[in-house]
């Protein structure tokens, strides 16, 4: 035998070995997008930067304190509310998908410098499919129910909203952005999109006492409001949302 056919057949066994780690090694690492968890950070605006003024933390339980056993700023409030200055709103900052998935619902159009007496920042009385008062926003009648049957709407207070879709592996259903600031909407009903993509801008539009982004995790279906942050008083997935007290860093 020569030399060279004991170098083919040394090559052989190599490849065959990298096929072989390849495809039998855990997909995790290879599925793991650049933030390094399922959800990444929604905001173009980090831990420590100007920008970021302040963190009302959820209190999906509603039992008044947050993951780290704090007092919360709005008992019961289901989202995280990523707030930012004036300033770095009027100059803009981005708000990304925070994971992989199909847009659901846009809604645009709405005054964006709330709190005013615009009509727009108004509340109104009531709650219908399809209607569009003040700065209530409401999905029509679908097969949009928790319980996955039946036809039922939902109604968002965030005036200009995006409701993001995500494929079950990614361990999350849907993401809800609020108060978006007007016609910065990038995205449209249907639309796949990719972590970290931009979707729109940070507003203060609807229910909202400055510039400031809601942003809600729906864990197992519609409104189905998960508080990510893990602490003493909040047993999340770390792997799901891994930022601590005050945010991600850049
Ligand atoms: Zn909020």
């Amino acid at each position: 035998m020569s030399k060279f056919f004991w170098v083919v057949v040394a090559l052989l066994v190599l490849m065959l070995g990298v096929h072989y780690v390849r495809k039998h090694a855990k997909p995790a690492a290879a599925m793991l997008p650049y933030s390094g968890s399922a959800l990444a950070w929604p905001l173009d605006c980090y831990k420590g930067e100007a920008c970021l003024n302040h963190i009302g933390y959820p209190d999906v339980k509603k039992s008044g304190n947050d993951f780290k056993c704090d007092p919360v700023d709005i008992r019961g409030h289901e989202g995280s509310d990523l707030s930012i200055t004036q300033s770095a709103m009027e100059h803009g900052v981005n708000v990304f998908a925070a994971a992989e998935g199909t847009v659901q619902w846009v809604f645009d159009g709405k005054y964006d410098q709330c709190p005013s007496d615009h009509p727009d920042c108004r509340m109104p009385g009531g709650m219908a499919p399809d209607m569009n008062e003040g700065g209530r926003v409401c999905t029509p009648l679908g097969q949009y129910c928790r319980e996955g049957q039946g036809q039922c709407f939902w109604c968002f207070d965030g005036g200009n909203v995006v409701v993001i879709l995500h494929d079950s592996s990614t361990g999350v259903f849907a993401t809800r952005y609020d108060h978006l600031k007007r016609g910065s909407i990038r995205v449209k009903p249907g639309e796949h999109v990719r972590q970290g993509q931009v979707i729109a801008q940070v507003g203060s539009a609807g229910h909202s006492t400055g510039p400031h982004l809601h942003f809600e995790i729906w864990k197992s279906t519609f409104y189905d409001p998960y508080d990510p942050w893990p602490g003493q008083c909040n047993a999340a997935d770390k792997r799901l949302w891994p930022y601590p007290d005050g945010g991600a860093t850049r």
